[in-house]
């Protein structure tokens, strides 16, 4: 009855040029594993939804069965499941950005200050299709991003969704005027800070446990035409916070638009050592400038500049605004202690910069490590504790790399609406995003062992009391939910499930919540 059910709701959304059962099943393949490519869980059906009443559909269907779950799935870029549905329905969130015709509007709403610009974006939009829509068609584009831009709106407002504008303009959670979601009990609702702010809030961060997100209405600004790129290298990891961390405090008018870092290893290694560190065009890495006393591992400050054009056609005028970018660049620099001489700098366009991660891509595909496994580990943690947290991980337990990015930089609680979802570190101001992104290669260890040093580090961070969140956490059962979101957030985010999706439909592959009968 209930797959009958889905073949006709398929049937009726199914892109015009998807090839019957092959693609179906090639769907439903898809929709058993994910980017990192260590569980898998095949649902009993994938809906391509066509509008936000589909997704309405298919929830009120499972909801009258006596088990059947839904799961939104977004690009599937999720390291553990979480988009997925064992024995449930999968919605194929980039079908419904697919079907939309046009997949984005531009919205304009008058106010005091003058006119203000949203894009009304499908949720299951790629950031990267936001990017090229805004900055082609209207010179303008959100201010808070990724690092990688081939993930969907709807699961980056699910998690947070940041990178290095997050200390500044605050992650994507912070830059949503309004949302259209279809919650657990069927119900098609637009929300926003105004209007039912209860849902809103909860389903920004809310891991997919609240609804499904159908439209965002994304704040856009006038789109930078380029930008100053630097990365520098630092020998001690109290210098590099402590300039990080005086960068994210700045004042605007005195601050970067971006801010990122990562640690690296202190040798020749092409993925883990000093060739990670030079950006295209850039210059070359010279380890003899490295200071004599310098550590098994480096750290690598990134900072990013926007420039934008005054409209002025002439040659020689944008030659000024570059020189004056760049000397901006140079008097902010100015005062970091980082080696001198380890400096790498370009200008490059606006898009280009965003769209960086794509070269890694590339990259990855070719050398296979892109479809291997990802035993990625994301963790916010306070300031009050990382430099400990540095020497008793980075530098203890991961000073050989990770075969690929150990991100480590800092951002402000202030720019997070503490109504939403999202669990952070409770002590003072600044916290880190530590992203320890590894990228399997043939040769190095199994991928059991990685996993297994992941909760090594986990227990580390308990053990020394570090105050720390997962982000993206993946835990079993709601006593380790409990943990992680502390009582009174899971109290609340209890009562915004019972509230919003009662039967606990929604996102099983979280793993917090089992399905009511
Ligand atoms: P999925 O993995 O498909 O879904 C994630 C969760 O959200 C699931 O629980 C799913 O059910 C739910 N969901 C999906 N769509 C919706 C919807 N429309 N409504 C409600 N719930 C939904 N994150 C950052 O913050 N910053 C980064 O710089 C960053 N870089 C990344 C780089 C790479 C290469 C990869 C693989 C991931 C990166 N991520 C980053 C993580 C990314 O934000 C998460 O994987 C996130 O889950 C988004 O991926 P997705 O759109 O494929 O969502």
């Amino acid at each position: 009855m209930m797959l009958a059910y889905m073949d006709r709701a398929a049937a009726a959304t199914e892109p015009e040029d998807a090839g019957e059962p092959a693609a179906a099943v090639a769907a439903g393949c898809a929709a058993a594993t994910d980017f990192g490519g260590m569980v898998s869980a095949m649902p009993a059906a994938v809906v391509r939804p066509a509008t936000a009443d589909d997704v309405a559909s298919a929830i009120r269907a499972a909801a009258r069965t006596a088990g059947l779950t839904v799961a939104a799935r977004g690009n599937g870029h999720s390291v553990a499941g979480q988009a997925m549905a064992e024995g449930g329905l999968v919605l194929d969130m980039r079908a419904l950005a697919l079907s939309r015709r046009p997949q984005m509007q531009l919205v304009v709403v008058s106010a005091a200050g003058g006119a203000r610009y949203y894009a009304d974006v499908p949720g299951g939009a790629l950031w990267e299709e936001v990017l090229h829509w805004g900055v082609k068609n209207h010179g303008m584009a959100p201010a808070s991003w990724t690092d990688y831009l081939r993930l969907t709106v709807g699961g980056t407002l699910s998690n947070g969704g940041v990178s290095g504008q997050s200390f500044r303009y605050g992650p994507q959670v912070s830059n949503v005027a309004e949302l259209e979601v279809v919650t657990g009990d069927g119900e098609c609702r637009v929300c926003s800070p105004s209007s039912h702010p209860d849902l809103f809030f909860a389903v920004l961060g809310g891991l997919g446990q609240f609804g499904v997100i159908t439209r965002a209405r994304i704040p856009l600004h006038k789109a930078p035409q380029a930008v100053q790129w630097t990365r520098v290298v630092y020998g001690s990891f109290e210098e590099y916070a402590a300039d990080a961390e005086w960068l994210v405090t700045r004042p605007a008018e005195a601050a970067f638009d971006y801010v990122e870092g990562f640690a690296f290893v202190n040798g020749d290694d092409p993925v883990n050592g000093w060739p990670s560190v030079p950006i295209p065009g850039g210059a070359r890495f010279d380890p003899a400038l490295l200071p004599a006393g310098a550590g098994p591992v480096l750290y690598c400050l990134e900072v990013a500049l926007y420039q934008y054009s005054d409209d002025r056609p002439d040659d020689e005028d944008e030659e000024d605004d570059k020189g004056a970018a760049a000397a901006a660049v140079r008097r902010m620099m100015a005062p970091l202690k980082y080696v001198r001489g380890l400096e790498f700098a370009a200008e490059v366009g606006y898009v280009d910069f965003l769209s960086r991660v794509n070269r890694v891509e590339e990259e990855a595909r070719r050398n296979g490590s892109w479809d291997a496994p990802h035993p990625w580990l994301n963790l916010f943690v306070s300031a009050r504790d990382i430099a400990d947290f540095d020497r008793t991980v980075i530098k203890g337990m991961l000073a050989d790399g990770i075969d690929g990015p150990m991100l480590i930089y800092p951002m402000l609680k202030s720019k997070w609406d503490p109504n939403t979802s999202v669990a952070l570190p409770e002590e003072g101001e600044i916290f880190y995003l530590v992203a320890l992104l590894r990228f399997c290669r043939g040769g190095g260890p199994a991928v059991d062992e990685l996993v297994a040093q992941n909760g090594a580090i986990l227990r580390a961070c308990r053990a020394n009391g570090y105050d720390h969140k997962a982000y993206f956490p993946s835990y079993r059962g709601e006593s380790e939910w409990a943990r992680h979101f502390g009582d009174v957030r899971w109290r609340r985010f209890l009562e915004r499930k019972a509230l919003y999706d009662p039967l606990a439909i929604l996102a099983p592959g979280q793993k917090i919540f089992s399905r009511a009968p």
